[in-house]
């Protein structure tokens, strides 16, 4: 086993922290404005300064790469994102980032030296916030984003990603793909959900990412004076679109255990107090481990909100806008890191990540896995978002630990 140097560990959380702070303690590093740029610069002082070798790719992904012992293993990938929302906290994925270095000086300080190489990355705007879509870094690398395309999405003032990367000198020359074949990627997040904390365990051991199914409905009825039209003679597509929220609810809560289902939009029209509702746009979401749930979850709001349309008397026209699977990580992730953990003494939970995360990208072109660290009463994307030192540590340890088993560490 190999130990990490708490200090160090809370020395770097605290450095990075301190790069795009906000007034309440919170973090404003949104993708390629300059406080990501300093915080990229933070992070490959770090590299340099742990002696690993480092390169930008194109998309703006920054590695860093410690050498293994046989020149034609496959290198274990470690890392996650150092970029926030727009008012997030200062663990989210920069704590996966500050593990992932850790880990190499913990190995530098120990002199242990792996068959494997071992590679430290921070993926370019995982958030999504000011360039969508989010995971984006990682996406162009598995090949799933086409790299032109990215290139040419723009924030909320028109400025290009491509200018952007260029602007921040994180346009890198490295094409933004995998150079070779990887044995395995491994992913430290903070939870951002309540159930570990919410149990005794220390750390969580993820075993895959949920599917999701997003759509649009639209109810048309007919505006009319709310006074002067009597009930009977009402289609009012408010009432057809309050049934539908209610339905999602017992939908989810008949799919299963781990089925979540929202409404988080309504858009009235004309939306006054004296008009029967004309226009509804609502949209549905529903989230679950097993993607035939979400794909009867889908049949089943669509055949609710007919139901609805019909008993009022308004049109309903509806659109699947997403879809992604689920994922599972790999077998041989999810177990090196479950005994990983037990060996280190902690109390691990399984668990399905209900959040997207860039691990999600690389299962399609390596054995993925994560770790969950604790989100103290499940906040997150806020300054308010909190994990102790201790929980940091445990998982940070966890991570660690489980990149070297599967780097295979030399001893003679
Ligand atoms: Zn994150």
């Amino acid at each position: 086993m190999i130990d990490l140097d708490r200090e160090r560990l809370v020395e770097l959380m605290t450095e990075q922290a301190e790069i795009g702070t906000t007034a309440d303690g919170g973090l404003d590093r949104q993708a390629l404005t300059d406080a990501d740029r300093d915080a990229r610069d933070w992070f490959r002082d770090r590299l340099e300064e742990a002696g690993l070798e480092v390169r930008i790719d194109a998309i703006g992904n920054v590695f860093g790469r410690r050498e293994g012992t046989d020149p034609d293993a496959a290198p274990i990938l470690v890392g996650s994102h150092l970029d926030s929302q727009p008012n997030g906290g200062i663990y989210d994925g920069a704590l996966g980032v500050v593990a992932a270095l850790e880990l190499v000086f913990a190995l530098n300080d120990a002199g242990i030296e792996t068959v494997h190489p071992i590679e430290v990355v921070d993926w370019t705007n995982e958030e999504g916030t000011r360039f969508q879509p989010g995971l984006q870094g990682s996406g162009v690398w598995v090949g799933e984003y086409d790299l032109e395309t990215q290139y040419e999405t723009t924030d909320a003032e028109g400025r290009r990603l491509e200018d952007e990367l260029e602007r921040i000198g994180y346009l890198g020359e490295t094409p933004a793909e995998p150079q070779e074949p990887y044995e395995a990627y491994l992913e430290l997040h903070v939870e951002q959900g309540p159930r570990l904390d919410r149990s005794s365990a220390d750390v969580g051991v993820v075993t895959g990412v949920v599917g999701i199914t997003w759509g649009e409905l639209t109810f048309q009825g007919e505006a009319n004076h709310s006074g002067t039209t009597p009930m009977h003679y009402r289609n009012d597509a408010l009432v057809a679109a309050a049934d539908v929220a209610t339905a999602v609810r017992r939908i989810a809560a008949s799919l299963g255990s781990d089925t979540v289902g929202t409404v988080g939009s309504v858009d009235v029209a004309p939306n006054s107090i004296n008009v029967v509702p004309g226009e509804v746009t609502m949209t549905w979401g529903f989230r679950d481990p097993d993607d035939g749930v979400i794909e009867r979850a889908r049949e089943e709001v669509v055949a609710e909100a007919n139901r609805a349309a019909d008993r009022e008397g308004v049109a309903l026209e509806y659109e699947e806008t997403m879809r992604t699977s689920s994922v599972d990580f790999a077998d041989r992730c999810v177990e090196t890191v479950d005994a990983v953990a037990e060996d280190l003494g902690y109390e691990r939970l399984r668990l399905e990540s209900g959040a997207g995360h860039d691990a999600m990208h690389l299962a399609s072109v390596t054995d993925a896995g994560m770790v969950f660290a604790v989100s103290e009463d499940g906040v997150s994307h806020s300054p308010e978002e909190y994990t102790s030192w201790d929980d940091c540590y445990a998982a940070a340890e966890t991570l660690a630990n489980a990149a070297v088993r599967l780097a295979e560490p030399v001893t003679d």
